[in-house]
């Protein structure tokens, strides 16, 4: 039976305004309005987190940070010799906006560890004087001797780390390494918190259970980290030995092995592929600025 008119303008105009909303006045009006406050907000946003500034070092006076930790040789060469005040590449907005959740979830999850581990140590202090470096440990529990590295991470990043069998992303993993090294631990725990919960539906596929959609956990004990940690304060003395001769390596297996960083403003290398690395370095221009190829 055919469809009444009225019931036909109906769908009509219900189907037109689902598909495409770009007619309707007052969309562009709330579009204008937000350029306006979401702007300022976002402004405003970031220079509270600039007030705040960054984190002083753990120890005073140590020269290398363990957030440092598995970064490009080069890179933790400007760190060693410039520091922050030869950053030529500063954070923009988004970046501000992204450390900030990270900031925001660290404090959530370190919230519910103290409420139930009333003994756990948050942000503890570590200090390795042989690398002259320090940092601070996420949690610490000091009867069990577990140290916590807790990193937030977005939804592709998760994805990728939950669905694979690849293990934690190599920055994340070096830094925990030390950190636990540093405490003699018997367990390092690293724990990914996802800003995106993985789908019911694609967890169902995989069989990924309801903690999985948004967390994942790797353990590690000491014949592990030791080696690692170890293998990186080396790196960290071979760089502060070789100065302003230190290659633009990256130590992640992500970049093929003995590949080089040839130019920095794009992220090539001598392999023929490129390091996303370069893009968030905080001494991009400053390292263009240097390089010959
Ligand atoms: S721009 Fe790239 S090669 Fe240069 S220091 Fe930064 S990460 Fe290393």
């Amino acid at each position: 039976m055919p469809l009444p008119i009225s019931r036909l303008l109906f769908y009509t105009v219900v189907m037109t305004i689902q598909r495409d909303l770009s007619h309707l006045k007052s969309m562009k009006e709330t579009e204008e309005r937000n350029a306006v406050y979401a702007k300022v907000l976002v402004e405003e946003w970031a220079k509270l987190a600039q007030e705040r500034g960054t984190l002083a070092h753990a120890v005073e006076g140590t020269t290398m940070r363990h957030s440092m930790a598995g970064k490009c040789a080069r890179q933790i060469h400007y760190y060693l010799t410039v520091g922050d005040e030869g950053i030529t590449n500063p954070f923009d907005l988004p970046a501000y906006w992204s450390t900030g959740l990270g900031t925001a979830v660290h404090g959530w999850w370190q919230a519910a560890l103290g409420n139930l581990f009333p003994n756990a140590e948050l942000e503890k202090v570590v200090h390795l004087p042989q690398a002259d470096s320090s940092g601070h440990v996420d949690a610490w529990l000091p009867d069990e001797k577990i140290a916590f590295e807790l990193k937030s991470i977005n939804g592709f990043g998760f994805k990728k780390i939950q669905e694979s069998n690849e293990g934690p992303r190599y920055g994340d993993f070096v830094q925990a390494c030390v950190n636990a090294y540093a405490l003699d631990a018997e367990r390092m725990v690293l724990i990914y918190l996802s800003l995106e919960a993985i789908s019911r539906q694609r967890a169902r596929q995989r069989d990924i259970d309801e903690v999985g959609r948004i967390a994942k956990e790797f353990h590690y004990t000491p014949d592990v980290f030791t080696k690692v940690a170890e293998k990186e304060i080396e790196r960290w003395n071979t760089i502060r030995e070789r100065g302003a001769d230190t290659p633009r390596a990256i130590p992640d297996p992500e970049v093929p092995a003995g590949a080089r960083v040839i130019d920095p403003s794009t992220g090539r290398l001598s392999s023929g592929t490129y390091a996303w690395q370069c893009a968030y370095c905080s001494y991009q221009d400053l390292c263009a600025s240097e390089c010959d190829g």
